[in-house]
């Protein structure tokens, strides 16, 4: 069930230590109004974690509302034993009770809204590059990548790529030529926006500038980019964090420049794993600079000496890291910078997270925590058997 979309987009919890991109809300809030979850019918039964292959769930296939009547088909079979034979209204009560919570109608709306603004968009707009809209790889590609991901191994990947500092990989992606039909569509599409007056939203609370992408008709194609370019990839470097299990994403394009945005603050990213890859066109500054993966507890920890990293763009070439690795963007000194990012996301994880209670591995600072206990914990240690030696020296 993708809860992926402006809600969770525009919803940004902002971090302290800058004027984040946002990290996703941990929990779901409950609408205002609703009555606390215990005092709604059947909060105290659970579903089931396995579904029941033996139950026949029942026709919803006249139910009209967000959710598809093969939710609640699917949903039925991890319905509560003592609920499986009751009404169907019950039933549907009950699910429908579940689902809202988990998604509470102040987030339904945006999306509605949401909705509606695309379809303003997709109808009224015409594509300067139709050939953008479906995925063609060998004309979005370079052929060394391509045939590093028909490989798909671990040995593939890393022989078109750097990794300059633990979890940031770098690589040549994308034709000059496919970089060439984004940047102008991106422009025709602007220039639309501009002689309609239409009012569009911006990627991120960051971003005065750019355009998102999946708003004016690539969504498809960047999903297809997502799980046949990138997954793979992901699964391979990033399993920890949901890179095996992607299923969502967010695209836009970024400028920097004269009369565009000039830098971006220290931030982490609304995703799990997120491709950077600098479209053009002339410019000087604008690195891109990385201080340490963080969880939520440690996002505003100090950086370790070693963590320390500034990559410099080159156009076609892509950067690919965690969504918790804290970074940022120099100024772009002179000249324009426009970069394609996707922030890729694991409906699979986020949901894992919330039942997570040890230190997650890929934080720098809980693991540097954990490795001060055990050196603490073997001093200790150590002193004890000396006074049990009668000091002795060993
Ligand atoms: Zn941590």
């Amino acid at each position: 069930m993708a809860l992926e979309g402006p809600a969770e987009r525009r919803d940004e919890v902002q971090v302290a230590m800058g004027n984040g991109n946002g990290v996703a809300p941990s929990q779901p809030s409950r609408p205002a109004g609703r009555p606390p979850a215990a005092a709604a019918p059947y909060a105290d039964r659970r579903l089931r974690l396995n579904p029941n292959a033996e139950h026949k769930p029942q026709d919803y296939s006249d139910v009209r509302g967000e959710y598809a009547p093969a939710v609640y088909s699917a949903l039925e079979r991890h319905l509560p034993p003592s609920l499986l034979d009751a009404d169907r209204d019950v039933k549907l009560h009950f699910m429908r009770d579940i689902l809202a919570r988990y998604w509470p109608q102040g987030e339904r709306n945006k999306v509605q809204r949401h909705r509606e603004y695309r379809q303003r968009i997709l109808h009224l707009y015409k594509p300067l590059h139709e050939e953008l809209y479906n995925m063609h790889p060998s004309v979005f590609f370079l052929p060394t990548f391509l045939e590093a991901v028909r490989s798909n191994t671990e040995e593939s990947f890393r022989s078109i790529m750097t990794e300059p500092i633990p979890g940031v990989y770098s690589f040549a992606m994308l034709q000059p030529t496919f970089c060439e039909m984004l940047l102008e569509e991106v422009e025709n599409f602007e220039k639309w926006v501009h002689a309609m007056k239409f009012k569009i939203m911006r990627p991120n609370t960051m971003n005065k500038y750019g355009a998102v992408l999946d708003d004016f008709g690539l969504e498809a194609m960047l999903n297809q980019f997502m799980q046949q370019f990138i997954a793979p990839i992901s699964k391979v470097f990033y399993p920890e964090v949901g890179g095996g299990t992607l299923d969502s994403h967010h695209a836009f394009i970024v400028e920097y420049g004269k009369d565009r945005d000039l830098e971006l603050g220290f931030h982490v990213d609304d995703s799990e794993v997120t491709l950077n890859v600098c479209l053009g066109k002339q410019f000087s500054g604008g690195e891109l600079y990385f201080r340490g993966i963080r969880c939520e507890n440690h996002v505003n920890s100090e950086t370790q000496h070693e963590e320390m990293y500034d990559y410099t763009h080159i156009p076609g070439r892509a950067v690919l890291h965690r969504g918790r690795h804290r970074h940022g963007a120099r100024a772009t000194s002179s000249g324009l910078r426009i970069n394609l990012l996707l922030w890729c996301r694991s409906s699979v994880f986020r949901e894992m997270k919330k039942y997570q209670k040890d230190f997650p591995s890929w934080c720098g600072e809980c693991q540097r925590e954990k490795r001060e206990r055990q050196s603490q914990c073997v001093k200790a240690t150590k002193m004890a058997f000396l006074r049990g030696s009668g000091g002795a020296t060993i």
